[in-house]
């Protein structure tokens, strides 16, 4: 009997691989491999998240309305042109799902968001993968890499897993040599983290051109991960085509009245940016100051480099943490780092103080 069988191209696929959450024999360790918000979210988007418990038969709110209200109000933006999703991450899918297909290309830099790869490989597409450029997106060889074939070209401003950015110039000067029927996806996961006065999110942009999309998040800064809400603010086609191919009731009851809160909580939030920066800075300092190659980081984390011989390599140093109790993210594509999410202000204390151990350590 013939087994059922899935699309060609889904059999050479892999998966997203989350972060790591559990170490074996440690009870409780430390989780900065995911880049949650150590801060923790607005103590109003708690309480509204259990008073929804009561209602949690009724189904939500169908198309996020109050919760897209909620953030045209606090942005100054037009509510008609947001969508919410469970997590942009939902979004991200849905532009990918909506616009490529076989024979489609999709562009994305080489060393970033893993999404992006993931999905274009589920709908048969072919993915682009452009080297960066100090460690954010190469707008020349992204530009160099579009052909009649490309259908959206993604970019995560700033870059997980570098933390570096684009100033709003080159984005400028990435759309402008784009052509018109290419979306340009602006992922802005982690626009509330950045400090840098030369960067800017997209609105202004979406506003005035018919193929560029901004992605949003409530998941880092905000502190939601687990609630599953992010929204994206699109030209009125991309936002009816990404309705009608969404699922009916995509946002959860409970994450739309915590989303308005943590929106409307706009003190907690600046707060909160506060810390990370400080704490950003503080990690970047201390291990800049070991003599490992920290990258400057524009987000809730930081990506350093470790030497290349297997005593200090970032092998042996991910495995030391883990040993201690630390999980932070190895990743395969650049297998001398380690991305380190910003923690409570003793979480970071203590991993800086077991990375000077393991570099100042001999051999075992
Ligand atoms: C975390 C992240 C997201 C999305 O997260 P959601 O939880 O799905 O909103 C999107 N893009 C980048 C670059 C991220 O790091």
């Amino acid at each position: 009997m013939a087994a059922p069988k899935a699309h060609d191209w889904i059999a050479g696929m892999a998966a997203y691989v989350p972060g790591k959450a559990k170490v074996d024999g440690i009870a409780h360790p430390v989780k900065l491999s995911s880049n949650e918000c150590a801060y923790g979210p607005s103590p109003a988007a708690i309480e509204a998240f259990a008073q929804s418990a009561e209602q949690v038969l009724r189904y939500p709110e169908a198309d996020s309305a109050a919760l897209r209200a909620a953030i045209a109000g606090v942005h100054g933006l037009d509510g008609d042109r947001i969508i919410c999703g469970a997590g942009s991450d939902d979004i991200l899918t849905l532009l990918i799902h909506s616009y490529a297909g076989p024979g489609d290309e999709v562009i994305y830099s080489q060393v970033g968001f893993m999404v992006y790869p993931v999905q274009t490989k589920a709908v048969g597409a072919t993915g682009i993968a452009v080297p960066n450029k100090n460690w954010a997106a190469d707008v020349d060889g992204i530009l160099a890499a579009v052909t009649s074939d490309t259908k959206l070209v993604f970019i995560d401003n700033p870059n997980n897993p570098t933390g570096a950015y684009l100033p709003w110039r080159e984005i400028e000067r990435l759309y402008a040599g784009l052509p018109e029927n290419v979306i340009l996806v602006l992922d802005a996961a982690y626009a509330e983290c950045v400090t840098a006065a030369d960067y800017n999110a997209g609105a202004e942009l979406v506003e005035r051109a018919e193929n560029v999309i901004m992605t949003r998040t409530f998941s880092k800064m905000y502190a939601l991960a687990g609630l599953r809400v992010g929204w994206a603010y699109g030209p009125p086609a991309i936002i009816d085509v990404l309705n009608r191919v969404r699922m009916p009731f995509n946002v959860c009851l409970p994450g739309q009245p915590a989303a308005i809160a943590a929106v409307e909580d706009t003190e907690h939030l600046a707060r909160s940016v506060e810390f990370n920066q400080e704490w950003r800075d503080a990690l970047i300092a201390g291990l800049d100051a070991m003599g490992l190659d920290a990258v400057n980081s524009q987000t809730n984390f930081v990506l350093v480099g470790f030497p290349k011989d297997t005593a200090h390599s970032a092998k042996a140093a991910n495995e030391f943490l883990m040993r201690n109790g630390y999980i932070v993210r190895a990743l395969p594509s650049l297998p001398n780092h380690l991305r380190i999410s910003v923690g409570k202000a003793e979480q970071n204390q203590a991993i800086l103080s077991l990375i000077a151990e393991f570099m100042n350590g001999s051999p075992e």
